[in-house]
Parts: structure tokens; sequence; C-alpha cells
């Protein structure tokens, strides 16, 4: 509990950083920014929102923060799913104000903005020029900022062949959370003689310290960005295959990724469960289609139409043969939806491909537990995710959907996502209950070796608690927070890294059935 008397010291000195326009202890303000698009959480109301403008007024905040002993908890667009950009009392920093878009340098293939820019913002810029950020943020873009992509690890488009949002990050101005406010440049940023072309060399690689970190290590005010030349022939296919058989998927997907390499945008795997859901809901003719497997999308691109034409004849090469697939369109399931195999960009489309999946049964919002795992994996990996499911059939809340994966996304090299979770009510007697089964379905996918990536509060906390951190990595992590937040006063709750004296084994539980 921090004391009224130093809440109100710190407003008044923030005030008189960034004006009174920009700061607020207003009710009506606090409940809007008291949740994230989270569902179990209750309402969190800090005790203001601030809304800074430039790097020197965060550093200012920060050193007030310090002065009067407050936690800080950074927001950007508060499209998170679990819970990572809120905060019960403190100061909530908005980074929304902070959404320049600095440069584009096509010489070099870079691009610096301010992280409260938004995902949409930014691709409405760079999608004219024929240029690309290769990872084009979540599904969540037109209101999710970059600064949010970068903590939280962010998939989204192009994650096929561009990785998370970290991989393409070349570097960041970031203030540390200290009582100096000190502010730093990352990647070759960090020779203040050079541009930010580059992420490696001039120092160890200290931005790898702030990404995927949910706020706690820094508070990230410009990004520094790989920039592509975004290829102008695409295609899209689709195949389902013969059977509900992950083995093949496996086998289908590592030949893809190994034959199609550069070609391959996209590949994505709609598991049969799901089909059948959407062809339940959609299907208006009098057929049942024959869908008995998964149904794989991919997306092709090439600078050239020859080399896009030799990609399709590879893919069409590798799915059907041994008929373990054969082509799919959705008009099987749904005659009016009509899928071009080329596509355009669409600015609208790139933000909507998630929504359905987010809120399978609307009103209701997931409890996401989308997490990583190798795709070798995938045989005995989605059968042990679908296992807590059928295990906890009968502890979920009445009216409970949950779903193992809704979409397996793969990623470069040999991983992919398993994009589940489960829909919970938000009402007040099943809150409880919702976030209980949450933290422990993590734990679960914690144990078996899933890798999840954006962490928040629900999901940092559960993998503390499935114990996934040995002594010496817990030792590490605490001595580097306390070197960039001596007074662990930047999102205190999340990884339960509440000061550097608590330990992690106090919230350890143990193995579950
Ligand atoms: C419909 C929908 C679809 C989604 N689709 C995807 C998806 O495809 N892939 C995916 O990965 N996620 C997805 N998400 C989750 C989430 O929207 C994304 O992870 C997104 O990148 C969060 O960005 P944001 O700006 O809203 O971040 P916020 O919610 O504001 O913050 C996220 C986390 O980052 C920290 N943070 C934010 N800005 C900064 C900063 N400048 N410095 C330090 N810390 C900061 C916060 O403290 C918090 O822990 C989706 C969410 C919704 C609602």
């Amino acid at each position: 509990m921090i004391k009224i008397s130093k809440v109100k010291s710190a407003y008044n000195e923030i005030e008189n950083v960034v004006g009174d326009d920009f700061i607020t202890d207003k009710d009506f303000m606090k409940a809007a920014y008291s949740r994230n698009v989270d569902p179990a959480f209750p309402d969190r109301w800090a005790d203001m929102i601030v809304r800074p403008e430039t790097t020197e007024e965060v550093s200012e905040i920060v050193k007030i923060a310090n002065k009067y002993k407050i936690h800080m908890v950074p927001r950007g667009g508060g499209a998170d799913l679990v819970g990572g950009s809120v905060s019960e009392g403190g100061i909530l920093i908005d980074l929304t104000r902070m959404n320049k878009i600095i440069e584009i340098n096509e010489d070099d293939y870079y691009y610096i903005v301010e992280c409260g820019v938004t995902w949409g913002a930014l691709l409405s810029e760079l999608h004219p020029r024929g240029l690309t950020s290769g990872v084009t943020g979540p599904g969540s873009g037109f209101a999710a900022t970059i600064g949010g992509g970068l903590s939280n690890s962010t998939a989204g488009g192009g994650s096929t062949k561009y990785g998370l949002v970290p991989d393409v990050c070349l570097g960041v101005e970031v203030v540390l959370p200290n009582p100096q406010g000190t502010i730093v440049r990352t990647g070759s940023a960090a020779n203040q003689y050079a541009t930010p072309f580059c992420r490696y060399g001039v120092a160890p690689d200290f931005t790898g310290l702030f990404m995927g970190d949910v706020g706690t290590m820094g508070i990230k005010t410009k990004a520094f960005m790989r920039l592509f030349p975004d290829p102008p022939y695409k295609a899209s296919r689709m195949y389902v295959f013969a059977k509900n058989n992950y083995d093949w998927v496996f086998e289908k997907a590592h030949k893809l990724r190994k034959e199609v390499g550069d070609g391959l945008l996209g590949l994505s795997v709609l598991p049969l469960e799901i089909t059948m859901m959407m062809a339940a809901r959609m299907a208006t003719g009098p057929k049942r289609p024959r869908i008995r497997g998964p149904l794989c999308a991919i997306n092709l691109e090439a600078t050239d139409q020859r080399i896009l034409d030799v990609y399709i004849e590879k893919v069409d090469e590798i799915m059907l043969k041994d008929d373990a697939t054969r082509p799919f369109n959705f008009q099987e399931i749904d005659p009016a939806m009509k899928r071009p195999d080329t596509w355009q960009y669409n600015l609208e489309a790139s933000f909507n491909y998630f929504h359905n999946m987010i809120s399978v049964a609307p009103p209701k919002v997931t409890c996401t537990t989308c997490h990583k795992v190798p795709m070798s994996g995938l045989p005995e990996l989605s059968k042990k995710a679908q296992q807590f499911d059928i295990d906890h059939n009968k502890t979920y809340p009445p009216g409970t959907m949950a779903i193992w994966a809704g979409v397996i996304a793969f990623m470069p090299n040999g991983n992919c996502i398993f994009v589940g979770g489960f829909n919970a009510d938000n009402v007040e007697e099943k809150r409880q209950l919702s976030m209980d089964l949450w933290h422990k379905k993590i734990r679960y996918q914690v144990r078996y070796g899933g890798v999840h990536y954006w962490l928040g509060e629900s999901i940092s906390q559960s993998i503390t608690e499935a114990g996934a951190f040995t002594d010496d990595f817990e030792q590490f992590f605490r001595d580097i927070k306390k070197t960039v937040d001596p007074n662990y006063l930047l999102s205190p709750n999340k990884f339960h890294l509440h000061s550097y004296e608590s330990k992690f084994s106090d919230y350890v539980i143990p193995d579950e059935e």
C-alpha cells in the first residue's frame, strides 16, 4: 500500500513534467485503464495514468517514481491478453503519445519509430512504398504498438518467414527504471557515431535483455527495426489432410520449410475439430463436407512471377505426393466464402485474421495459452495438449469451451505455435475458477516443454509456479533486474519478481495430476 501523501507529491511533480493535460487520477480514467483484453482478471486501478511525449519525460517520471518508491507499469495499446499492461495502484505509463515514425531508411533497410506507434499506422506508411516490416504485427495491430510487440515477443502476420517481432529488431532506446532514469541505446546505436543499421557488434547484445521482457527491464521509447522490400508476387493454397495424423503434418511442414525456404510467407494448420466447428456453423448446403484431417494454409511470395510459379509447383509436389492431402477450398464448408488463389495487401484483413479465434463464442473472451513447441513434437505434444482439456472437462466452469489449438502457426526454423486457450464468462463467480485453471493449464504446458511468449502477469507467474527456472537462472535473473531496477519498481507482479529478496521457490506449485 502506497501512502496517499507520497502519491499526491509524485502526482504534482509528474504534472510539472508532462503538463496537466497528460496526467490523471480521475476515477473515470482509472476505470478506462483498468483492464486489458483479458477476462479473468478483476479490474485494477492505477493511482495515476501518465502520457509522456518524449524519452526525457519518461526518464523524469522514472526518477520521481524512484524518489517516492512508487511502482510503474508501461502500457502500449493495452491489447494484452494476459494482464500485462494494467497496474494495481502505482503509475501506469501510457506510451501511445510517443507515436512518431522518425525515419524510413530505404537505402540501408531500417526504420526508426517511437514505441507507441501502432502497427496499423506503420504499415499504412510502409505498404504504399512497396515496403514491409516483415512481421506485420499481431491480430490486434490496429491498436497494438511496436513497443508492446517487442515486449511480448509477438508473433503475427509474416511470422512463418520473419519470426517474432524481436527477430526483426536492430536495437532500442530504453529508459532504465533506476533512480537516475538512465537512457540507453542498444544495437549499433550504442556506438554514438553510428546509425542503427545493425544489431550485433559494438557491445554484447543488450537488445535481447529488453525483448519479451513484458516491461520488467526498462521502458522502451524508440525502436530501430529491420525494413524489407515487400515481394509483389503472392499466392495462397489450401490442402486438407486425408487423416487426422500429425506425423504427416510434421513431415509436410518439415519438407516445405526445407524446399520452399524464403518463398514461404505463411504456413498454418487448422486442427480437424476447428474445421468441423466452422463447418457446423457455416454449412448451408445439404451435403456434409468430406473433411477427415487438418487443413493446411500456405501463403507464398516472390520477387518475380516465374519464381512464384516454381514455388507453387514445389508446394503442390510436396503436398500431393502420396495422397496425404488433397487441394481444399473453403467453399466446401461455406459456399459463400470465396478465397482467391492470389491476394492483394489489405490493411483490414491484416488484423482480422485472428479475431474470430480469440472469441470462439462471443461475447466470451479467451484465457489464452498460446505456446511454442518444436515441430518434431507435433504428434506427441498435440495429444498432450488435448489431454489437459479431457482431464479437466468437468472442472471448467459450465459453458466453457477449451481449444488446444485454434490454429497451429509455423515459425522459422523448427517450431510452431499452438494458438489456443479456453473461453471464460466474464462474471464474478466464475472468474477465480477460470484464473486458477488458466494458471494450472500453463504450468502443465510449461512442464511438457512448451514455451509461452506473451507472458504478461498470468503467464509469467505460471512459468515461475511451474518451477521452470533453476536456482542459478533465478539468481542471474534477480541480479540483472537489480542492476537495471535496484528498487524493483517496474512491473513488480510479473514472474512473482517482487523484490531482490523474494524467492521463486515460495511460489512453485509442485507436480500436479
Ligand atoms: C484480437 C487480438 C488478437 C491478438 N493477436 C495476437 C497475435 O497474433 N500475436 C501476439 O503475439 N499477440 C496477439 N495479441 C496479444 C497482444 O495484443 C499483442 O501481444 C500485442 O503485441 C500487444 O501490444 P500492445 O501495444 O497492446 O501492448 P500492451 O498490451 O500495452 O502491453 C503488452 C506488454 O508489454 C509491456 N509494454 C508495452 N509497451 C511497452 C514499452 N514501450 N516498454 C516496455 N514495456 C512495454 C506491457 O507492460 C505489457 O506487459 C492479440 C490480442 C487481441 C486482443
